[in-house]
């Protein structure tokens, strides 16, 4: 069997799969501090001790991915202060001695699109969540494109819409996408939650404005096969159409891109990319090891 361990700024969600990555058993967790909630993501998994052959984690970040680096497997400098240079993959290891796959929640849910989902047999794929916060994550020919570590792509810079007066909600950048188009962004700019606004709310549009610059960008400096947009935000149906008009206006036909239905698309796997990609994560490296 394999374990799945979604870790989001929110909820912990956990899953036991069987090795057909068939789902047996799956619950979730508030994220609180480590301790409280490490604890039952452990119980989570503990009868399934024996059987377990490898879990894969998809984790907020930023998490350390080098494996020489002495801090490989632990998140590190995110803004929740409990979770500052918390061991992660060392602390699922010491109580489970089994493979871990380690990587970030948007890569994870990549992942899942990649072998389940709209991502299936495209060779170039990247998948952003739009929700708490924004974060990319991108595939080619089954490796996730990384450096000296794994991308920010939520925190690209923007150009403010002309009609925008909202200064940005990032810590780090005031104005960068994930300022200027997250989920507590929509909720600070208009006073409501954006699950609150009528689908005709002028929200929409700046939303989709700013999605379509992210859907430009990532066009021109990737060429992928497809973009996925996930997330809260993107459960607005007439968000990710505006969006396609926006990008369609931006990109004045500069290149050939895929017909816009099929390039720029919701998750097919829904909220369960991330989970099934920290599956398929968790088998693979299993195969290797
Ligand atoms: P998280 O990012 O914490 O994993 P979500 O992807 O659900 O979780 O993102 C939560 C954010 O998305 C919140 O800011 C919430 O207001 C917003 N959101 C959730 N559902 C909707 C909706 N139906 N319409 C618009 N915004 C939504
Ligand atoms: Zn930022």
């Amino acid at each position: 069997m394999f374990g799945s361990i979604e870790a989001g700024g929110t909820k912990f969600v956990c899953a036991v799969a069987t090795d057909d990555l068939e789902i047996v058993k799956r619950d979730s967790f508030p994220t609180t501090t480590p301790e409280e909630t490490m604890k039952l993501v452990l119980e989570f998994f503990s009868p399934y001790k024996e059987l377990l052959k490898g879990i894969g984690i998809g984790s907020f970040g930023p998490i350390d991915i080098q494996h020489e680096s002495p801090t490989y497997g632990y998140i590190t400098s995110t803004p929740k202060l409990e979770w500052q240079q918390f061991d992660f993959v060392g602390t699922v290891k010491k109580a489970f001695t089994i493979p871990v796959a380690w990587t970030t929640d948007v890569n994870a849910a990549a992942y899942g699109e990649s072998v389940f989902g709209n991502g299936k047999g495209r060779s170039s794929i990247v998948y952003y969540t739009i929700g708490t916060g924004i974060g990319g994550g991108a595939l080619q020919y089954g490796r996730f494109v990384e450096g000296f570590s794994h991308p920010e792509m939520g925190h690209m810079l923007v150009n403010r819409h002309p009609t925008d007066t909202y200064e940005g909600n990032c810590p780090f950048h005031k104005n960068c996408l994930e300022g200027m188009a997250s989920g507590p962004t929509i909720e600070k700019r208009a006073g409501k939650k954006g699950q609150d606004l009528s689908e005709e709310d002028a929200q929409w549009e700046l939303e989709a404005y700013y999605l379509a610059q992210c859907a430009y960008n990532t066009t021109l400096m990737l060429s992928p096969d497809v973009i996925i947009f996930g997330g809260g935000v993107m459960k607005q149906r007439q968000v990710l159409e505006k969006m396609k008009v926006a990008f369609k206006g931006l990109l004045k036909d500069y290149v050939d891109v895929p017909e816009l239905d099929q390039y720029l698309v919701l998750p097919k796997l829904g909220d369960n990319a991330g989970t099934y990609g920290c599956l398929a994560l968790a088998k693979e490296q299993q195969l290797h090891s």
